[in-house]
């Protein structure tokens, strides 16, 4: 089985998927047939951007494999959502570099990796909110 990123010279890796020659739809991860025409579909690097359009927390460490136990072990609540691209394909993403009080639908994102599940990290971290909403303050975490 290939990978699902391929390396796209001058923007950096991006995911592969494939677009349908006859309708156009785009589909991800690669597939050689069209699921909505049946005609045939040519391999596309997808845009690297997307924006968020659902999300939840993964609370419980997924089977292993193929999820990977980070180093040191233990396992820690991770978001994952669906990242929207431009060419209309919905990805599951394990979103880094974001706490769950932090996240927010249409919130831009850069895919970065995707070896396995597809990995994504707000395209601007630096406008998360790094304060907890009021609401929170003194809750469960
Ligand atoms: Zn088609």
């Amino acid at each position: 089985m290939e990978g699902a990123l391929t390396a796209v010279p001058v923007t950096g890796p991006a995911l592969r998927g494939s677009r349908c020659a006859a309708c156009a739809v785009t589909v991800h991860p690669a597939d050689p047939g069209c699921p909505s025409c049946g005609g045939p579909a040519e391999p596309v690097a997808l845009s690297t951007t997307g924006t968020v359009w659902t999300w939840t927390v993964q609370r419980y460490a997924p089977k292993s494999p193929p999820y990977v136990v980070p180093e040191g072990g233990g396992f820690r609540p991770f978001v994952v959502g669906y990242v929207e691209l431009p060419e209309g394909v919905r990805i599951l993403a394990v979103l880094d570099g974001v706490r769950p009080d932090e996240m927010r639908i249409d919130m831009p994102v850069v895919i970065t990796a995707g070896d396995g599940v597809p990995r994504a990290r707000p395209a601007d971290p630096d406008s998360l909110p790094r304060a907890r909403p009021a609401r929170q303050e003194g809750g469960v975490s």
